[in-house]
């Protein structure tokens, strides 16, 4: 039996933010990750707010050495021609206003490195394939086939897609979102737009909201692809995935043309109804982190800063509590987390059922300061920001913003 402080499931963002936190607060740190890396996982489109969290996790400095492709925003695209350009420098006035467009096996990576530098234990090719949540033993199966049994103050499930406990505990639950699939592939030799928003994601919309592309650039020249819909948008294709994604992309005008010479360097990949939720976030020798717990929509490239928060937030709550400290895990846990989680959850049906864009093309919304900084702070990841309306009441504040712009009822 191998004892240590705390167990981490997963060394993606989430694990490695958490492993990086405990054991520079002295913890004896034990991370299982089941495949080699680099390995690739989706998802490379930063915002400003992870920033913050890597910074006070010490781990910002190897991230910015890496020199990854700057992003100063996002700007949305319809059909109508109508453009909205969201500079991160438009916030409230944190610190950061930019972030980073990242290969996701190259970041994920440095992170995992970084935590390992620091003193955690860091297990490749191997799984957690049993927990006993009473003894807080987890059974870890290893490349070459032997087991071997962990045992741990804490256990931090950081497993993302792989949602570890939650299966082997039986806390999946539905997701109160719509089912959506990504079909996405990296391609070579795109036009960039030449206006000094060439880092920028730009997010094309697809007809009448049918469906939307992204487009995330990194600095060798080569773009993140994606297209995000219904799965019954994609099934009304009867299309294979490369196909459907050949088809939108050479129909939409502004990937038609910013494609037009481009060429695949890979297969086009499918994740189907990637939303996800749990029955709870934690239990009395466990807590869940980052997409092992509820992941929303990739429309904000909100995911990997709720796994770096919600990684940190665990991480402090852990140490506090492995010095003798209570710690409440519903209030300074779930409750916290799900404020930041449901900001985003009102962006992304605002999103899907059209607000959110009614405001962002209104001319009028662009012309007002104060309105827009509060927007940019959220879409640049401030989500936990008391002194913005539209964190603290966010239903609210983006039904009366649409009103006042709009003239029409919710
Ligand atoms: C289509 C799509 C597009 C997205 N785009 C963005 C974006 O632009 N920006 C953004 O911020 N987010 C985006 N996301 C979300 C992002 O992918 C995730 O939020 C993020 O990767 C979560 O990080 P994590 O650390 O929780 O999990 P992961 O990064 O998934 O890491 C989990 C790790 O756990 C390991 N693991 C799994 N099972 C086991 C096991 N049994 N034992 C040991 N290890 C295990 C895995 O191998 C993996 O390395 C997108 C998501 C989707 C679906």
């Amino acid at each position: 039996m191998t004892e240590c402080d705390v167990l981490i499931i997963g060394g993606g963002p989430a694990g490695s933010i958490a492993a990086a936190k405990l054991v520079q607060a002295g913890h004896h740190v034990e991370v299982i990750e089941k495949i080699k890396f680099p390995r690739f996982v989706i998802g490379e489109s930063l915002l400003p707010e992870c920033n913050q969290l890597l910074e006070d996790a010490n781990m910002l400095d190897k991230v910015i050495e890496a020199d990854f492709q700057f992003k100063g925003g996002v700007a949305f695209q319809n059909d109508m021609d109508d453009i909205r350009v969201v500079d991160f420098k438009q916030n409230l006035g944190q610190k950061w206003n930019s972030s980073f467009q990242v290969r996701r096996e190259v970041f994920d990576k440095i992170l995992l490195d970084d935590a390992e530098e620091k003193g955690a234990k860091v297990t490749y090719e191997s799984e957690v394939v049993a927990y006993n949540e009473e003894t807080n033993i987890a059974a870890v199966k290893h490349k070459d086939g032997s087991t071997e049994m962990f045992h741990a103050k804490k256990v931090i499930d950081a497993s993302g897609y792989g949602h570890v406990l939650p299966r082997l505990l039986d806390l999946v639950a539905d997701s109160d979102l719509e089912m959506r699939d990504a079909i996405f592939c990296r391609m070579t030799g795109d036009i960039r737009p030449d206006d000094g928003t060439d880092g920028f994601i730009y997010v094309y919309i697809v007809g009448d909201n049918d469906a939307w592309i992204w487009n995330i650039p990194f600095n060798d020249g080569v773009t993140s692809v994606g297209i995000v819909c219904t799965d019954e948008y994609y099934k009304s294709y009867n299309m294979d995935q490369t196909d459907f994604f050949n088809h939108i992309i050479g129909s939409n005008k502004f990937s038609a043309a910013r494609y037009a010479n481009a060429t695949k360097i890979n297969e086009v990949g499918f994740i189907g109804g990637y939303s996800s939720n749990v029955t709870k976030m934690f239990g009395e020798n466990f807590v869940l982190v980052g997409n092992a717990t509820e992941f929303l929509d990739p429309v904000f490239s909100s995911g990997v800063t709720l796994a770096l928060e919600s990684g940190a937030k665990a991480a402090e709550l852990t140490a506090k509590e492995l010095s003798g400290e209570n710690v409440d895990w519903q209030k300074e846990y779930q409750d916290y987390m799900m404020v930041g989680v449901d900001v985003f959850r009102e962006y992304v049906n605002a999103w899907y059922d059209g607000r959110l864009q009614e405001i962002l093309f209104s001319k009028e919304e662009e012309g007002s300061d104060k309105i827009t900084q509060k927007i940019v702070s959220v879409l640049s990841g401030y989500v936990w920001d008391e002194d913005n309306m539209f964190v603290t009441s966010p239903t609210a504040a983006v039904n009366a913003t649409y009103r006042a712009l709009t003239g029409k009822e919710v």
